[in-house]
């Protein structure tokens, strides 16, 4: 017997056949004799529509009433479920996050999870046989007693968080896919399924891009150590084994765990990016200080950041990258602080992307950038800036050549399907 947490995203929950589907999914394990918490986005389609809604209404809303509109479309699929796998014949009792309570910060729109007291659900897994379902993406700030939600694509992290806090055997999330891939296989036909993936570098291919799962959700599995395995909701349940050691997937692990690691694991992109260039700064210490202070404080995540080396000594260009959904404030904040700064001109893109090379095996191979700079040039794309660390570097590039860039990546580090 295991304990085992289920997450299903928005396309494996996205009608009554598929929530079906997945209380089938359910009840093999179930039957299998396994104790099973399961967690679930709202229908896909639905959040973005609620999120729509929230800024019709009013573009400037109070967070707090954004997240009491849009948690309500996984209280939806968590009542669903739980009425189809009842109509299974399995005992099932939907949560809500304020119900387990699963207590977060009042971050609101963007909460973390602080703690989740499992002890109820546990035991209910041992008096009741009970199957919990587990509405993601929400929880509740203890002191105000309001709902929150933990950013787009919170459910896989309210599903490691909870099998954090059960003591689960693994973490399954199915989604669309079944696994990770060395890149997304939407965009590249040829990319490979992974079988491990170390977290560490799972953390780089979704913080570059690479939404199978959510950045915290990667971050809490390696601080408690939890087994996620993402893989397919779409394979037939009754097809499975569930007790076949390894189904097709992939899991998440620590380093250890991956015996031949590949230079090059993974390639992510992202089109969410946004360009801004401060020119003929004077160039003198305090300058760079002049310029993120003022953007941290307004919550704005710098990320590539480049300075030119002046060729008189007196003044100097800055580049650096924000989300593209900052832009338009990144922009005002630097023109706000034109005279603290100091500079003569700013101007920015919007139609960048920023390709990412991720692999553990980087740590002990040189020249892996250099290949990329060589087999980009020959396809004549230009890069605008580069950033590196110890198991990544990204290229900052025009949009327009996003897929044709991560191809030839992709061939060039030998990730292609046979
Ligand atoms: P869910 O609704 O189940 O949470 P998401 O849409 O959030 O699913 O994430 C699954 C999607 O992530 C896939 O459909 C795929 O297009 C995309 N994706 C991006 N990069 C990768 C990758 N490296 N491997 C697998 N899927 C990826
Ligand atoms: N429904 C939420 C979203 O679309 C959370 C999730 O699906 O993970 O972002
Ligand atoms: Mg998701």
């Amino acid at each position: 017997m295991a304990r085992l947490v289920m997450k299903f995203g928005g396309t494996s929950v996205a009608n009554i056949e598929r929530i079906r589907n997945v209380a089938r999914h359910v009840k093999r394990e179930v039957d299998a004799g396994h104790e099973v918490a399961v967690v679930v986005s709202a229908m896909s389609g639905k959040t973005n529509e609620l999120v729509a809604w929230a800024t019709e209404a009013s573009a400037l809303h109070d967070a707090r009433e954004y997240d009491a509109v849009v948690a309500s479309g996984e209280q939806v699929t968590s009542g669903l479920l739980a009425i189809a796998l009842q109509a299974l014949g399995i005992q099932a009792r939907s949560w809500q996050g304020w119900q387990i309570p699963i207590k977060t910060s009042d971050a609101h729109a963007s909460a973390r999870i602080l703690g989740i007291d499992g002890g109820e659900l546990i035991k209910r897994f041992k008096e009741r046989k009970e199957v919990a379902v587990i509405a993601g993406f929400q929880g509740i700030h203890e002191e105000t007693g309001r709902i929150t939600t933990l950013g787009r694509g919170g459910s896989d992290t309210s599903a490691v968080a909870i099998a954090a806090a059960i003591h689960a055997d693994r973490c399954d999330i199915y989604t669309d896919v079944d696994g990770v891939y060395t890149t997304d296989p939407r965009v590249v036909p040829k990319a490979r399924r992974l079988d491990k993936v170390a977290f560490e570098e799972m953390l780089e291919l979704a913080s570059q891009g690479a939404k199978v799962l959510q950045v915290r959700s990667v971050e809490l599995g390696m601080v408690h150590n939890v087994r996620v395995f993402v893989r397919s909701s779409f394979d037939k349940p009754e097809d499975i084994d569930p007790n076949a050691s390894q189904p097709p997937g992939t899991l998440i692990c620590g380093e250890e765990e991956i015996v031949e690691a590949q230079v090059v694991t993974g390639i992510a992109f992202s089109k969410d990016e946004a360009q801004i260039s401060v020119r003929q700064i004077e160039d003198k210490p305090g300058v760079a200080a002049a310029i993120f202070v003022p953007l941290a404080d307004a919550n704005i995540n710098v990320d590539m950041i480049v300075q030119n080396v002046s060729e008189d000594g007196k003044t100097t260009d800055l580049t650096f990258t924000v989300p593209a959904s900052d832009y338009v404030r990144a922009k005002e904040t630097i023109s706000r602080s034109k005279d603290t700064i100091g500079y003569k001109s700013m101007d920015s893109a919007t139609d960048v992307a920023k390709v990412s090379v991720i692999g553990i095996g980087m740590r002990s191979h040189a020249g892996v950038a250099a290949q990329a700079f060589k087999a980009l040039s020959e396809r004549n794309i230009n890069i605008r800036a580069i950033t590196t660390s110890e198991i990544k570097f990204s290229l900052l590039i025009d949009a327009a050549y996003t897929e044709l860039a991560v191809r030839t990546l992709h061939t060039l580090y030998g990730l292609d399907q046979a």
